[in-house]
């Protein structure tokens, strides 16, 4: 279950639009990873192996139960439901209980789809530091994003070793970014609890204030998967 990883993905969302560019790499990966768990391949030992030891977690669930093929999801299931039902028993004591309620909520923790979505965007991560140091152009793609969420900006700065010599050059760039973003989104965010006193109803509201929950919640938690 891997493709190959190219610039492509890189190239085609750093190209200035609001949204987070990392989300939305994410989410063609995302796609693409989970489709793969719907196809001809998933009883292959190895993936049902995964599957069986993994699960999924309610995003990825959601994603293959809306999908048109119930049936593949259907031997997911039964494949993880052994595992689950391996690990439910009937306690003995207070004790017992506890080492198996532990189980069960580690259980409830991991994805198989979302461990190769991780790998996927680590590699990115990297790769965007790379690009960075490596193709000259790509610094004024940086500087004209208008930012991004709160996990992808971390994970790029995790990451910001892979830009080579030009380390310090690409924080710079990103800081710039994000904390134009943070600051825009403060001033907008502010002038909508203002606009919102009874003291200034009927008072026109600016655009970038009326939008600004929303926008707060992309930076908070990402687009929308
Ligand atoms: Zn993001
Ligand atoms: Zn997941």
């Amino acid at each position: 279950m891997h493709y190959h990883i190219g610039t492509m993905l890189i190239d085609e969302n750093f190209d200035g639009k609001v949204e987070c560019p990392v989300c939305r790499i994410q989410k063609k990966i995302d796609e693409r990873l989970t489709e793969q768990y719907l196809g001809e391949g998933v009883m292959e030992d190895d993936t049902r192996k995964e599957v069986n030891k993994l699960g999924f977690c309610l995003h990825h669930y959601s994603k293959l139960y809306a999908s048109h093929s119930k049936l593949g999801l259907a031997l997911q299931v039964s494949t993880r439901l052994n595992t689950v039902m391996a690990n439910v028993d009937k306690a003995k004591n207070a004790k017992s209980a506890k080492k198996q309620a532990e189980n069960l909520l580690n259980l409830g923790k991991t994805c198989v789809v979302c461990k190769y979505l991780e790998n996927h965007m680590v590699r990115y991560y990297k790769t965007i530091a790379q690009v960075y140091d490596n193709v000259a152009s790509f610094k004024q793609r940086i500087k004209s994003t208008p930012g991004f969420c709160l996990e992808h900006y971390a994970q790029l700065l995790n990451y910001s070793s892979f830009a080579g010599k030009k380390q310090e050059e690409y924080l710079a760039d990103l800081y710039e970014v994000e904390s134009n973003l943070l600051n825009n989104l403060k001033g907008s965010i502010d002038d909508f609890c203002i606009h919102n006193d009874y003291r200034n109803i009927g008072k026109p509201i600016s655009k970038e204030a009326k939008e600004s929950l929303k926008n707060a919640s992309c930076v908070f938690y990402g687009e929308e998967k």
